[in-house]
């Protein structure tokens, strides 16, 4: 999602008349698009800050977007004193005119409110890749988990509307992409705010039907509102990759509770089965977070047990990571630093042994592979499956010596690691 702002923020500088640089030594104008979900990323983001004024910072503008910039407010102005703007995701809308500002001399710059119902719905995107687009279907988050800052940094929720969500995606379309993604805190709670009311699963099974798309993904979901019918939609076009992406955080209904997640371990066994017993197959990935105050080795044990009972394809694990302004920050019996430790080592050494295993199961299997970029070093294709798999092959019909970036090719599952699969591709393209 900050990857998506940051092509925004490009585009709209560019109608602006700006050019982007290769190199931040070049620039006039530096823009740093920072996040603050874990860790002291603010301490990251001076630092750096820092670092590039000495070094190269001479005559040069200096703007914090993001998270931190939103959380931080002008405080930045004091800590780095050379920052001329500061301003959160919820305020791009108005990064037109706070450019003016800057351009006339005015050192102090700030877009920090988050009292908007807009959303930052810009035509004027620069996008990074060639084949796959993001569409933002719904800014900011109404849930409070405990140990979030997003609700903070990115405000409320605010769905852009189906007509003009649709309309990007045949834009894109007509561009000549082929893949699209949808974005969101929370997509699943999307709610189209005009007459027509799509829900998520109805603009879903639209943007799939989009002459031209052949690969539609979204992230994140939530699992309380993760509804039967998006499976339905899923199941009922191929379009709608092989992937579902529902972070559960905690197996234990226990630390789900204190965290706030609004559904028990039993409900989001549910949402799994679902998955499980649907038409199609589909790789399943999670965030987990170890380490919430309180978690007590019987809790953990019950994240580990529901890795065993799922087998996710892949996940994500972070420590727990104390944030400003959240509820957990107040809450008493925190893991030790080296517990938290432990706790991530043994989930991602569970996780994957799973992936070693699942991944194994997939030799011999054709799959369709979406090429992404060429290892020159390996001589490999780098390809992506509908199912979110990494697939590295090698591609024996010499296509003219020809660059086969953007095409969907067939390929050979040969081999497989923790992480990837490898394979091989005959067809002459
Ligand atoms: N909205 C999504 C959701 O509900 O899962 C994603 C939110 S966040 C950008 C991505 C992941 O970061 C979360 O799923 C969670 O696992 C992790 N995360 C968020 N806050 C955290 C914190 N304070 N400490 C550690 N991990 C955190
Ligand atoms: Fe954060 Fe929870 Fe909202 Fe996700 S759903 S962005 S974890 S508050």
């Amino acid at each position: 999602m900050n990857a998506h702002d940051s092509e925004k923020v490009v585009g709209t500088l560019m109608a602006q008349g700006y050019a982007q640089v290769e190199n931040p030594e070049d620039a006039h104008l530096v823009l740093y698009n920072t996040c603050s979900i874990r860790d002291k990323a603010e301490q990251k983001v001076f630092h750096r800050l820092q670092q590039f004024k000495r070094d190269a910072g001479k005559g040069k503008v200096f703007g914090v977007l993001g998270c931190v910039a939103q959380q931080e407010g002008e405080k930045i102005f004091a800590r780095a004193p050379h920052v001329s703007l500061v301003a959160g995701s919820a305020s791009y809308t108005r990064l037109p005119e706070m450019l003016v500002q800057l351009e006339a001399g005015n050192r102090h710059v700030t877009g920090l409110s988050l009292d908007t119902d807009e959303t930052f719905d810009t035509p004027l995107t620069r996008r990074d890749n060639p084949n796959r687009a993001y569409i933002t279907i719904i800014e900011g988050c109404d849930k409070s988990c405990a140990y979030c800052v997003v609700p903070f940094t990115r405000g409320p929720e605010r769905s852009r509307t189906s007509e003009s969500v649709m309309a990007e995606a045949r834009r894109l379309a007509e561009q000549g992409y082929t893949e699209i993604q949808l974005l969101g805190q929370n997509v699943n709670s999307y709610r189209d705010p005009s007459p027509a009311g799509w829900d998520f699963a109805a603009l879903l099974a639209r943007v799939a039907e989009v002459a031209g798309i052949r690969r539609v993904r979204y992230t994140t979901s939530h699992p309380r509102d993760f509804v039967k019918a998006i499976v339905d939609a899923m199941d009922a076009n191929t379009v709608l990759c092989d992937h579902v992406h529902l972070p559960v955080q905690s197996g234990s209904t226990r630390v789900l509770a204190a965290m706030d997640r609004l559904y028990t371990r039993d409900e989001y066994r549910k949402r799994i089965e679902w998955l499980k017993t649907a038409k199609r197959r589909y790789s399943i990935t999670t965030d987990i977070i170890v380490g919430f105050p309180g978690e007590t080795e019987d809790d953990f044990q019950q994240t580990l047990d529901l890795l065993d009972e799922v087998q996710y394809d892949s996940l994500f694990s972070f420590k727990y990571s104390p944030r400003p302004n959240t509820a957990a920050v107040a809450m008493a019996d925190a893991v030790p630093e080296e517990e938290k430790q432990r706790r991530l080592a043994v989930v991602q050494e569970k996780q994957r042994a799973i992936q070693i295993r699942r991944n194994a199961e997939r030799i011999g299997s054709l799959e369709e592979v979406l090429v992404e970029g060429h290892n020159a070093a390996l001589g490999q294709w780098i390809g992506r499956t509908s199912d979110n798999r990494t697939l590295n092959f090698t591609h024996g019909g010499a296509a003219n010596g020809g660059s086969l970036v953007g095409q969907y090719i067939p390929v050979r599952v040969t081999r497989s690691g923790p992480n990837s699969l490898v394979g091989e591709s005959a067809t002459v393209v």
